[in-house]
């Protein structure tokens, strides 16, 4: 399992990275982490001719509280988000979903933006920031966008972040739904990717269901915020049937994802038990 031979260049800074995207054309990829990209050069899935490092970005490697929104810059790693208190606090579905990427190495080593970048149908941020509400910020040679996470995801391995494009932060709203939210997944039990993961931020005001975002991730060929059990849930009161009634509206008239481990018969049944199970724990 050796890659083709590939040129590499340590990035001094994100405009400097950007050039070098510029400079090097088509075959350049950024390197972040190196924990989805590399094992796809090491089974010539990928074959960049050039590498550009911003491992070791600090002005990329933050998480800061600017009130209306959390600001988490693109290096931050899996083992940041997961150890952060404000995180923890005010979103405290993504801190889960870090502490349950797979093992601890790679979990000192993959970033947010790399997750984000790559998307991966079977990571698990994808459905987490869907159900956080967050904007995504890029920058490229024309300056900086931001994308909500809504439209982010665009198909299956792709997004709408342009190939000279660094993604450079991800903003999560600090509402009364995120402070309130969770992340539980069915783990293939090997790699722990999920076989299917469920986050959901949710508001409450007198035992009701003020607001709510539910979000899934492993389960279709792109993460989804999944409205039949928002609406279904959306100002009723909070009890053990509103809620199984919700949860069996999980994934439906979605195609769902099927592999050698788990059927989409397997997979749907899987949605509806761990969106029962997070929106029980919330309420
Ligand atoms: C054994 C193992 C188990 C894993 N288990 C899980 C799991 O349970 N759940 C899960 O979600 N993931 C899992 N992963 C994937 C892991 O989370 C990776 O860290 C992550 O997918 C990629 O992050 P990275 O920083 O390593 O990105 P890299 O591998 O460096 O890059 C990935 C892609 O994103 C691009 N990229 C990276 N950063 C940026 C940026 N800022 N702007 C633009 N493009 C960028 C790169 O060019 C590349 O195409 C696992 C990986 C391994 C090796």
């Amino acid at each position: 399992m050796i890659p083709e031979s590939f040129d590499y260049q340590r990035a001094s800074s994100v405009s400097d990275a950007i050039s070098l995207l510029h400079q090097h054309g088509e075959g350049a990829k950024i390197l972040a982490g190196g924990h989805s990209l590399v094992p796809t050069m090491k089974l010539r899935l990928s074959t960049p001719a050039t590498l550009i490092d911003i491992g070791d970005l600090t002005e990329l490697k933050y998480i800061s509280d600017k009130g209306d929104y959390l600001a988490i810059g693109a290096g931050a790693t899996h083992w940041m988000l997961e150890s952060s208190d404000l995180i923890q606090q005010k979103a405290p579905a993504l801190s889960q979903s870090a502490g349950q990427v797979g093992d601890v190495q790679v979990r000192n080593r993959g970033t947010i933006g790399g997750v984000l970048a790559h998307s991966d149908p079977q990571a698990d941020y994808p459905g987490v920031i869907l159900a956080l509400n967050a904007t995504i910020v890029v920058q490229g040679s024309g300056g900086e966008r931001t994308i909500a996470a809504a439209d982010y995801f665009t198909g299956l391995w792709e997004t709408a972040l342009e190939e000279t494009e660094i993604l450079t932060e991800v903003r999560i709203p600090t509402d009364n739904a995120n402070a309130n939210s969770c992340y539980l997944k069915f783990p293939q039990p090997a790699s722990r990717y999920p076989y299917v993961g469920c986050a959901v931020a949710m508001s409450t005001a007198g035992g009701s269901c003020a607001e709510i975002r539910v979000g899934f991730s492993g389960v279709g060929e792109t993460a989804f915020r999944d409205s039949g059990v928002e609406n279904a849930l959306q100002g009723q009161a909070l009890s053990e049937s509103s809620i199984a009634a919700a949860s069996a509206k999980a994934a439906e008239g979605r195609s769902v994802l099927s592999d050698v481990f788990v059927s989409e018969e397997y997979r749907r049944a899987m949605a509806q038990v761990y969106a029962k199970r997070a929106l029980s724990q919330l309420s």
